[in-house]
């Protein structure tokens, strides 16, 4: 109970950030950059079985963005000039321009990479079709929605290789649902594909959003898991799922650090969230994580955080242990108080 894990990314050591910087100017060769890249997995790795999280991430150092990531390996895209994305930073969309195809698995090889180093399991991390659609251009398929069901079949094929190498937990992120509640329905179709008689266990991640627009097609979404940024917002959204009761059936991946900031929470902080979140969720159904992937912290604080959750989750399982064998106890003691008056 109260299994921890990661969203996903964590950030690039410094060596790593410098070396993408070489490759990228042609003075180093593709084959040294992976080389630190697998450096940088194997020390992800090393450290998170040291912070003793339950379920590993590849830390996902060989990507850049998690869009481009794919669409750089799919057939059927090209890369646009530079655009403007949030404030001032520029990036290359990239554009669909024939039929998607998957010519090799994508990212199979680095989640092999990654098991063999750990007993522990590693999650496969796909990006889900709908936000792959999303954050593109679309120059060849007649709608979005013929472009993200194209899509979702070659995602499917990616989670299918995952399963058959061994994956126990696959997670297809889409970050996108939540800014365009009008689409959900779409994104839950494709992503329908996706999952569809999957035996791993599923899971999305959803940034923060409009949960009032999305909310209640949230059990819609063909996974097991849905994971979501608490932290943040202070565990308001507790106050949703306590709305729905007992209607809301799936596993939920519960931020408690706040991945935006560089403050690193007191464990107690995350311990008492935790133990609100538990008069919610039971406590097989949670998921103990940050709020969102970590790769804009820091090294340091990224590692701080994990540690956070990670002894935050301790401190309430203690409890629950306990909490069990001790209620008898306490009533005895209650009663005995009483005669004695
Ligand atoms: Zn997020």
């Amino acid at each position: 109970m109260l299994l921890t894990t990661s969203v996903g990314s964590l950030p690039k050591p410094d060596y790593l950030l410098a070396a993408r910087g070489q490759a990228r100017k042609g003075q180093i060769t593709a084959a040294q950059l992976k080389e630190l890249e697998e450096r940088a997995t194997r020390e992800w790795i090393a450290k998170q079985e040291e912070l003793g999280i339950d379920i590993i991430v590849d830390g996902e150092q060989y990507r850049g963005d998690m869009v481009a990531y794919f669409a750089e390996q799919l057939g059927g895209f090209k890369t646009s000039e530079l655009v403007r994305s949030y404030g001032n930073r520029y990036y290359r969309k990239p554009i669909i321009t024939g039929a998607i195809t998957r010519p090799r698995p994508v990212t199979l090889e680095w989640w092999k990479f990654a098991q063999a180093l750990t007993d522990r399991p590693v999650k496969g991390m796909l990006t889900g079709p709908y936000t792959i659609m999303d954050w593109s251009f679309n120059e060849y398929y007649p709608s979005r929605k013929a472009a993200t069901l194209a899509i979702a079949k070659v995602v499917r094929e990616e989670a299918r290789d995952l399963e058959a190498a061994g994956a126990q937990y696959i997670q297809i992120d889409e970050p996108a649902i939540s800014t365009r509640p009008e689409e959900m329905d779409l994104a839950i179709e494709a992503l329908g594909i996706v999952t569809r008689g999957l035996r791993a266990k599923t899971i999305t991640h959803i940034c923060y959003g409009d949960f009032q627009a999305i909310g209640d097609k949230l059990e819609r979404l063909p996974v097991d898991q849905i994971d979501l940024e608490f932290a943040n917002r202070d565990f308001e959204l507790l106050e949703f799922f306590k709305a729905k009761g007992k209607k809301f059936t799936k596993d939920v991946g519960l931020g408690v650090v706040d991945v935006h900031t560089h403050a690193i929470e007191p464990v107690e902080q995350a311990a008492a969230n935790l133990r609100k979140a538990l008069k919610v969720f039971g406590p097989d159904r949670i998921y103990v994580d940050p709020d969102c992937g970590l790769k804009t912290r820091s090294v340091d604080e990224a590692i701080d955080k994990l540690r956070v959750c990670v002894e935050a989750a301790k401190i309430v399982r203690a409890e629950l242990g306990n909490g069990a064998s001790k209620a008898p106890a306490s009533r005895r003691r209650i009663a005995g108080a009483k005669r004695g008056k």
